[in-house]
């Protein structure tokens, strides 16, 4: 079977491992200092504060930006639902903006008539490693003062008109075990704000600038230095392998733009996409879930990223800081969506594997 995503850690990462396992030193180390200082060069900022999951980025950003109860962060309903439920966590309530058709992303003009007088914050995602539209939605929060916080846990080291997503706004990015670049569970924050990069670490810490000197109340947010060392070959790499990301989307793409039914994800004039998702919406006779099936006895794995809306379960729906809008470009994308295999782990032979089952399941 072709997986939709496979890990890839080589030797360089096992001697990485060892070296700090047999520093006897597994919680923190000079990596992770070292992890920030790359990770702020590839998004181009001053500050890159490694945290344990993506999850706990969001919820760091909105926590060191003062958003909290009362407060209103508007967003994407087509997302993973971290991005909900950091909104919630630090007590704020989530409002939701239709998306675009081409970039499945916080569709500006939506955008602008979503918010509120209570709106704070403006959350895009820059979904399957493409930027969201940040030359609309970046003006849009700074003539409102609110703040930008990117959820670009799917797209480490895209751009938006040459600038690297994450330094636009608050960026936050995840390391999970599927993203582009992975130490199994990780995360980082970045900012050019002296202050918010300063708080951030403090609250990372307990609260602590010296040794049993606490100043805030904090939390434990550290990533650990094994995660660190997991990540920094990956990052000497991580051109190349996007690179061959971009290829294989070009490959699929070669073959499969123009079937009927079908619709192909493209990198759209100005942006930069990774490549973390190639993702096709079936739009004819062939629908979604039985493309998958017949891939997967064919041997090519998909994923549905994502089957519904983020706020469309039970859970959220009477949620009393859940506020619901209409969304039908949105709707309408989580029922026609599947994710094919792009990632820098397949051979060409591969790549046309995937590309030869859909062109005939679509026949
Ligand atoms: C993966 C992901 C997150 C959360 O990251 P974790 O590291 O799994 O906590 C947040 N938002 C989006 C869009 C993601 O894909």
């Amino acid at each position: 079977m072709i997986p939709i995503s496979a890990v890839q850690l080589g030797p360089e990462v096992e001697q990485q491992v060892l070296e700090v396992l047999r520093s006897g030193m597994i919680a923190q180390g000079p990596k992770v200092a070292e992890l920030e200082r790359r990770f702020a060069e590839l998004v181009g900022v001053r500050h890159a504060v490694a945290v344990n999951n993506g999850t706990t980025a969001l919820v760091a950003a909105l926590t060191v930006l003062d958003i909290g109860p009362g407060d209103e962060v508007l967003t994407t309903p087509f997302t993973f639902v971290a991005t909900l439920n950091a909104i919630l966590e630090v007590g704020a309530t989530a409002r939701f903006a239709d998306i675009g058709a081409d970039d499945y992303a916080l569709d500006p003009v939506a955008a602008a008539a979503g918010l509120t007088d209570r709106t704070v914050a403006v959350m895009p995602v820059h979904l399957y490693g493409q930027p969201a539209d940040l030359g609309k939605l970046a003006p849009l929060a700074a003539e409102r003062g609110l703040h930008l916080v990117e959820d670009a846990a799917q797209a480490h080291g895209a751009r938006f008109d040459g600038r690297p997503v994450g330094g636009v706004g608050v960026g936050c990015f995840s390391f999970y075990a599927t993203k582009n670049i992975t130490t199994g569970e990780g995360g980082v924050v970045t900012t050019d704000d002296d202050g918010l990069a300063d708080r951030l670490r403090l609250l990372r810490n307990q609260g602590m600038r010296a040794r049993y000197g606490y100043e805030v109340a904090g939390h434990n947010w550290r990533l650990t230095v094994l995660a660190a060392a997991v990540a920094l070959p990956q990052l000497d790499r991580y051109a190349e392998q996007v690179a061959r990301r971009k290829r294989n989307a070009a490959r699929l793409s070669a073959r499969l733009a123009g079937l009927a039914g079908l619709v192909v994800p493209s990198e759209l004039a100005g942006r930069e996409h990774v490549w973390h998702q190639y993702t096709v919406q079936l739009t004819g006779a062939v629908g979604r879930d039985e493309l998958a099936a017949q891939l997967a006895e064919r041997g090519v794995g998909s994923g549905v990223y994502y089957p519904r809306l983020v706020h469309d379960y039970p859970c959220y729906a009477e949620h009393p800081r859940v506020v619901v809008g209409e969304t039908p470009v949105a709707a309408a994308v989580a029922a026609r969506c599947l994710s094919l295999p792009v990632h820098a782990a397949l051979s060409d032979a591969e790549v046309d594997q995937v590309a030869d089952a859909v062109a005939e399941v679509l026949a």
